[in-house]
């Protein structure tokens, strides 16, 4: 049976004390309905010029509590679709973003949607490409509010989490209260000004725990590559990080030597801002599956 979660099943924080809005066992096919991160309070581009209730901010919704998921197990999380809504919005305000300093004025651009392209002012025509902006589990001792991305995941708004990725958290607590919300149609790395195209949506997983102990959470795989995602307050703490996480699941898991770890990242890895504009900024770190063949080391197998 499909578990759907309606998106006015919202919360605000990722939390050990939230209450499920749904149970689901493992492999049960998830469907959350997702608002977009001003949860609907943009429709129209007057709408920003109005007062913004900043409570109903970065909204995801679940959580879903996975049966028999038990603290410090490794959650596998298969995105197996995205779907967009119809428009997406994107707002810059001044003191916001990356060059919040250089806005003087606050815009919302509202971008249709069709064809699988997103208009921006008549003008530009994007393919989209969806991914989820905030998607993780609960601490399991702390809050940390849906707008924050950290070691449980939340608001890493990195553009690999996309449909046909697979995302592995460790779980804080019993059943790990899996949520996720704020879709993008399409974002840049980095999201410079705090938005992507912001859009309602529904994201499909396939939810199963896997025998990794020890793997470094959150963590990422697709088709090509898979990469260690690290947030931290500053981008230089964020890449180390990353980094550092990636030498250590090729020597731990993969088996290499740290001189192959580190020559091979060197060559062939790929250093990637998620977002610099969050409280805390994401990297990922991205190596290539292909290398991991060469040393007869298959993921997740
Ligand atoms: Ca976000
Ligand atoms: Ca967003």
């Amino acid at each position: 049976m499909t578990i759907r979660i309606p998106h006015d099943k919202v919360f605000y924080a990722f939390s050990p004390h939230l209450t499920p809005a749904a149970h689901a066992r493992q492999n049960e096919p998830i469907i959350f309905e997702t608002n977009d991160c001003f949860e609907g309070q943009v429709r129209k581009p007057e709408d920003m010029l109005g007062e913004l209730d900043w409570a109903h901010i970065n909204p995801a919704s679940g959580p879903v509590y996975i049966e028999d998921v038990k603290p410090g197990d490794i959650l596998k999380v298969e995105i197996t679709n995205i779907v967009v809504d119809d428009q997406a919005v994107v707002v810059c305000m001044p003191d916001s973003g990356a060059i919040g300093d250089l806005i003087r004025q606050t815009e919302a651009v509202i971008m249709p949607i069709h064809a699988g392209q997103a208009v921006y002012k008549n003008r530009v025509k994007i393919p989209i490409d969806p991914m989820i902006g905030v998607i993780g589990v609960a601490p399991s001792a702390e809050d940390i509010a849906t707008g924050v991305p950290d070691y449980h995941g939340g608001n890493m708004d990195c553009t690999a989490i996309r449909k046909g990725a697979t995302l592995y958290f460790t779980a804080g607590v019993e059943g790990a209260l899996l949520g996720c919300g704020d879709l993008h149609a399409v974002m840049g790395d980095g999201e410079i000004i705090v938005t992507g195209a912001e859009t309602n949506g529904e994201v499909h997983v396939k939810v199963s725990v896997v025998e990794m102990k020890g793997l470094p959470t959150p963590f990422l795989e697709d088709e090509r590559m898979i990469a260690t995602l690290y947030s931290a307050p500053t981008i230089d703490e964020a890449s180390d990080g990353a980094i550092h996480r990636m030498a250590r699941f090729l020597t731990e898991f993969a088996g290499l030597s740290i001189n192959d770890a580190g020559m091979l990242m060197s060559l062939v890895g790929e250093l990637k801002f998620c977002q610099v504009v969050d409280p805390k900024r994401t990297v990922r770190f991205e190596f290539p599956k292909q290398v991991l063949a060469d040393y007869a080391y298959v993921f997740g197998k």
